[in-house]
């Protein structure tokens, strides 16, 4: 690693200029609360403070030592592995990727990640020409790149038989939608490379290393899946071919690239942050036949912000296909009831309608042909579009009261085209919405409900429609491309939101972290795993705490079960008992967490949890930060809270398609007419449903990310950490506290930590004399010497102490910081 390119010597000797430079002083990055970070250089040293001169404008300020962070040399600049750096502090980090970003290096390595800076600008990075750039190339043969991580897992999928997953976190806007589909834009086209006889070879490199450095990763090691490798060498040129790999693929290949725009249409929506935003997470499994052409896909989906149906900011829309249907539905509408005009349903017209640059009309028939690429029928698609338009019908409904504060509706036309669209009776449908049967004491009785009520279960009904609707047609989609076999083996994608703190935190903010501390806890044990394994090779005895179970306290606090109950435990339990409010929640929660800390035998969760001072809720010490979570709703939000008056109605649709929606609660228990009785939780408890029928929110996510976590412990994981660069959507500024702030909740800060509790720069042997003999002249004899003492007698000669360097079997280790030294020496020769 750290060779310079010698053969440039211009390069050479202006680098040479610009070490000598830096060695005349004392580089230092100074926080700053504006820039994140300021150049300036130590003056002098007074106790505990320095002085320093500012590199730009040359003011002075005094500044605490320990708030300094060393400078790299100059010939680190750009390096393409953060790792590579001497001194790995934030300030570094962070310097080395607005210096990579600002000449158009949007992709970073950072030891196991890869670091992806949203360009906000289309970039000529993505064409079939550079696919086959990083065709059958190592990850150091190229500059880093999203198609790198992707080849990578491929090449490691076809050698060792083993499945892989790519797991691509950050925040909204991040890049990780549009990353997740250049892997599978990737994999797609090298896929089908299989089926097609390649041309002779005329690649063209189009992207070069920006850095001067050659990466230091280890090699993926030669073949051993020698035919599988073989049957994917030969890299068509795509100028040779006349053809895109676009015009290539095959039917199975462009219904899952289709499966995209239909999966957009139902689960994204512009808000405020990003005008694609994927309101759903989602991990996208490509599974490949043995000769590495794809099988066929699957997808899982997690977390849909359903409630957008029926509430959003003002600045924001709901999912994209209401407006695309409005726009673009034609006599469809008519068949659907829509008469009117965006502004004319309730749902829709009380936020934004537009969004710039998107034209719906376009998205529509995009996403009319995706339905058709991938095999859903006309009466398939009616279904689809039946309950978005009767979510805007129900939106419609009118629903005054009573003097005595009962619920009406005065007009029962719109309840009618509701009706009609669903395929359920009008007097059952209000019946259940305005006078549901429930149990008092022994006896079922209707009982009235106030105006308030029945609008709250109008919109529960239309956030479980969304929902149900939404899975059904991921079913369906996975009908048309999962085709399992024994045999294949996958690439995994997932496309989830990472590590959230807003200014007020709810619930949906918990079972994301959640999601995402158990998500950096499967990095960290990889990590210590490949660590471990790496210095086991090398022979190195290493005293290491396992890092991988750092963030088990966390989790249990929010998981465990048993005696030590967990957040989502306890809250399941407050959803069952009579009475229970948020307020008795957070207090049961308390009583449960919030003991004397730090004893041994207290569990030790309680050092993580801190009940809230000044709001209702409470505190949770995470890897990334400490956040605070508000609990107003959150027994509301746990529960479904579709009364079960409404569900039993529509199980009984006469649409079928509807009926199935609903089928689990078909079989509920009914002591008397149309509506049935009680809430879901008493007939939960006395006769049970259907299998699957009634989880909490929590219990269902607990469960999904339980069956997530296992697929992805069989798998090999690639990390792609996905960073909004400024809050203006805009190219080319980089606003460093906020890159920083994403850097410490993606966990690559994290990974940078774990990385110095050993010896994060390494060398192979000749490198290492190759570059540093110069320092020792006459110590190593002429002729052969065995690489290893001659690293030993260079390191002997040079001084160092032996806690800072390691000596392996093939490679040296060294503390950070080490190598700067060594570098600072060589340019003083
Ligand atoms: P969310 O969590 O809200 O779904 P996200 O991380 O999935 O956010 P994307 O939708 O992938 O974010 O990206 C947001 C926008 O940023 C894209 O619509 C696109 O305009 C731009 N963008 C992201 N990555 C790239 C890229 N590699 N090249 C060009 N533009 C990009
Ligand atoms: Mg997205």
């Amino acid at each position: 690693m750290l060779l310079p390119r010698l053969s440039q010597s211009a390069e050479a000797a202006r680098a040479a200029a610009l070490q000598a430079e830096f060695n005349e002083k004392k580089w230092v990055w100074v926080p700053d609360d504006k820039e994140g970070y300021l150049a300036g250089w130590v003056n002098k040293e007074e106790g505990d403070f320095g002085e320093i001169i500012m590199a730009a404008g040359g003011d002075f300020r005094r500044v605490p030592l320990y708030a300094l962070s060393k400078m790299n040399p100059p010939k680190f600049d750009r390096v393409e592995d953060i790792a590579d750096l001497t001194f790995l502090n934030e300030a570094s980090v962070v310097h080395n990727l607005r210096l990579r970003y600002g000449s158009g290096a949007i992709y970073t390595y950072s030891g196991l990640f890869l670091v992806a800076i949203n360009p906000y600008q289309s970039l000529p990075l993505y064409s079939d020409a550079i696919i086959q750039q990083y065709r059958n190339k190592r990850r150091d043969e190229n500059p880093p790149h999203i198609f790198a991580v992707a080849e990578r897992a491929w090449v490691n999928m076809g050698e060792e038989r083993e499945n892989q997953s790519i797991l691509i976190t950050g925040e909204s806007g991040a890049g990780k939608t549009e990353s997740t589909k250049k892997v599978i834009q990737y994999l797609a086209a090298i896929a089908t490379d299989v089926h097609t006889s390649p041309p002779s070879h005329s690649r063209s490199p189009t992207l070069t290393s920006s850095s001067s450095f050659v990466s230091s990763m280890p090699t993926t090691g030669l073949p051993r899946n020698s035919s599988f490798r073989r049957a994917h060498n030969a890299s068509p040129s795509v100028s040779g071919s006349g053809l895109t790999a676009k015009g290539r693929l095959g039917l199975l290949e462009r219904q899952i690239l289709q499966a995209n725009p239909i999966l957009e249409a139902f689960g994204n929506a512009q808000t405020q942050r990003n005008n694609n935003s994927s309101r759903f997470g989602k991990f996208v499994r490509i599974t490949f036949a043995p000769d590495g052409s794809i099988a066929g896909a699957n997808i899982d989906w997690y977390l849909l912000e359903k409630s957008r149906v029926v509430v959003r900011s003002e600045a924001e829309r709901s999912f994209h296909v209401f407006y695309q249907l409005m726009a673009g539905g034609g006599t469809l509408k008519e068949s659907l009831l829509l008469g009117g005009a965006i502004e004319d349903y309730e749902y829709l017209n009380k936020s934004r309608r537009e969004v710039d640059g998107v034209d719906d009309l376009h998205e529509w028939s995009a996403l009319k042909s995706a339905l058709d690429i991938v095999g859903f029928t006309p009466a398939e698609q009616f279904d689809l579009f039946r309950i978005v338009a009767a979510i805007l019908h129900i939106g419609n409904i009118a629903i005054t009261s009573t003097r005595a504060d009962d619920a009406i509706m005065p007009d029962p036309s719109q309840a009618e085209r509701v009706c009609h669209l669903l395929g359920i009776p009008v007097a059952e449908f209000t019946r259940a919405v305005l006078r549901p049967r429930v149990l008092a004491g022994r006896e079922w009785v209707s009982q009235a409900r106030t105006r308030q009520q029945a609008l709250d279960e109008l919109s529960a009904l239309c956030k479980t429609l969304y929902e149900k609707s939404f899975g059904r047609l991921v079913d369906r989609i996975n009908e048309a491309l999962d085709r399992p076999s024994s045999r294949s083996t996958f690439i995994g994608v997932l496309d989830i939101a990472g590590f959230e703190i807003f200014e007020i935190n709810t619930y949906e903010q918990l079972l994301i972290n959640y999601t995402n501390e158990k998500l950096q806890q499967f990095f960290n044990h990889h990590m210590f795993v490949l660590e471990q394994e790496e210095y086991a090779r090398e022979g190195i005895h290493w005293d290491y705490v396992n890092f991988g179970l750092d963030l088990q306290p966390t989790i249990d606090l929010i998981e465990a079960t048993g005696n030590a109950i967990g957040i989502l435990s306890c809250l399941d339990e407050e959803c069952i008992m009579p009475k229970a409010t948020d307020l008795t929640f957070t207090n049961k929660l308390s009583g449960l967490w919030a003991g004397a800390t730090g004893e041994d035998d207290e569990h030790p969760g309680k050092q993580k949890y801190e009940p809230a001072r000044f709001a209702q809720g409470f505190l949770i010490q995470h890897y990334a930060a400490k956040v605070e979570y508000r609990t107003d709703g959150w027994l509301e939000k746990n529960k479904d809270p579709l009364n079960d008056n409404v569900t039993r109605v529509l199980a009984a649709s006469s649409e079928r398609y509807v009926a199935t929606l609903f089928a689990e609660y078909s079989d509920l228990p009914v002591s008397s007419g149309p509506g049935g009785p009680g809430n879901m939780f008493t007939v939960t408890k006395k006769r049970g449903l259907k299998k699957g029928a009634f989880r909490t929110v929590g219990q269902r996510h607990k469960e999904q990310l339980a069956s997530l976590m296992s697929q992805l412990q069989a798998t090999q994981p690639h990390f792609v950490r996905c960073i909004v660069p400024n809050g203006h959507k805009k190219p080319g500024r980089v606003d460093v506290p906020l890159v920083l702030d994403q850097l410490r909740c993606n966990g690559v800060l994290e990974g940078i930590r774990i990385a110095r509790l050993g010896y994060p720069n390494r060398l192979p042997f000749v490198e290492f004399r190759q570059r540093y003999e110069v320092l020792t002249p006459g110590i190593i004899p002429p002729g052969y010497m065995d690489g290893r003492e001659a690293c030993r007698r260079m390191v002997k000669t040079l001084d160092l102490d032996d806690s800072i360097y390691k000596i392996g079997t093939s490679k040296i280790f060294f503390k950070a910081g080490v190598l700067a030294e060594l570098e600072e020496r060589r340019d003083l020769l």
